[in-house]
């Protein structure tokens, strides 16, 4: 029987699609839900400091030694096609499920299929593009909370825009999802999926590492187009630099740490204030 994935001060940069400098103490892949809970729990009883991870391409950590562990659920990973019902577990690759719901035939994905998420992160923040967001596809969620595996109906989660019942309550670790997908073909779904990639490719900045949208954009509006007119683009802190693309980007140009991001996130919130009196709300996740 394989063992569970132990590792001692790992580099950020390969925790975080940001590639931040620093180092993570531990971090654990659990193989099953079973290893998770008895992780959880040894964690718990020692007192020690620990968050869930996906892929982590929306967080930065805020300084440049994490003290706690990581319990990256990427190994948790399995997947089962049911006529238009996939069952999947909350470690596998969001664009992975795209390409495999195309080859099924199966559409409602194609829209999301750009973002490096897990099916855990996806569901906690909501994740969206186009006017597809990943809860409208949600029929029932597996999760673990207080230590037991219970069902939630789709009513029960709370969505909204960048909004889940998860953000709220930390107790509560998504462990799968199912998911109801329309039919289509193959070759539909591959044209959807190109036309959207091109839009991504054509608007983002994909020459340096980031985590997507640093900001939600406000009502009726948009954050990039708000930064950019305080004419932030290319404003830097350390290697951390406001995209000239796409002024709601933060990209890793040289190397930077977490505090970098932040100090920068800081600047962008103060000039946009004072000068629109917009308070911008922060869409990325800070590390503590
Ligand atoms: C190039 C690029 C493009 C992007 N485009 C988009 C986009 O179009 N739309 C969009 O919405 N986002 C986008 N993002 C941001 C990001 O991919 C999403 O927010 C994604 O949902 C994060 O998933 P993750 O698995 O990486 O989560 P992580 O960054 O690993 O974690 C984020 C949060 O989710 C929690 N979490 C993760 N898994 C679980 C779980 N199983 N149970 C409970 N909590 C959990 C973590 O504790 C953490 O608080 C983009 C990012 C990049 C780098």
């Amino acid at each position: 029987m394989s063992k569970t994935i132990i590792e001692e001060n790992v580099r950020m940069e390969t925790l975080t699609t940001y590639k931040l400098k620093g180092i993570v103490k531990k971090v654990i892949y659990p193989l099953n839900e079973k290893s998770l809970i008895k992780i959880i729990n040894e964690l718990k009883s020692k007192n020690e400091k620990f968050i869930i991870l996906g892929n982590g391409s929306n967080i930065i950590f805020k300084d440049e030694y994490y003290a706690g562990t990581i319990i990256k659920l990427t190994k948790i990973n399995n997947l089962k096609i049911n006529k238009n019902i996939i069952t999947v577990d909350a470690g596998y690759s969001l664009i992975k499920l795209c390409h495999k719901a195309k080859e099924n035939n199966l559409s409602g994905l194609e829209e999301l299929s750009g973002i490096p998420a897990t099916i855990g992160g996806a569901i906690y923040q909501n994740a969206s593009a186009y006017n597809k967001s990943i809860s409208q596809l949600i029929e029932e969620l597996t999760v673990l909370k207080d230590n037991k595996i219970v069902k939630l109906k789709k009513e029960e989660l709370k969505f909204g825009y960048r909004k889940s019942i998860f953000k709220k309550n930390k107790n509560y670790i998504i462990l799968s999802a199912k998911l109801k997908l329309a039919y289509d073909n193959k070759t539909n779904i591959e044209q959807k999926m190109k036309e959207f990639h091109k839009k991504r490719l054509e608007k983002q900045p994909y020459n340096y590492p980031s985590a997507g949208s640093v900001f939600k954009n406000p009502k009726n509006n948009y954050a990039g187009k708000i930064i950019e007119e305080q004419g932030l683009k290319g404003m830097s802190v350390g290697g951390a630099y406001v995209s000239e693309k796409h002024a709601n980007f933060i990209v890793n140009k040289q190397s930077c740490a977490g505090k970098d991001i932040i100090s920068l996130i800081k600047i962008i919130k103060q000039k946009v204030k004072k000068e629109t009196n917009i308070n911008l709300k922060l869409e990325q996740e800070i590390i503590k």
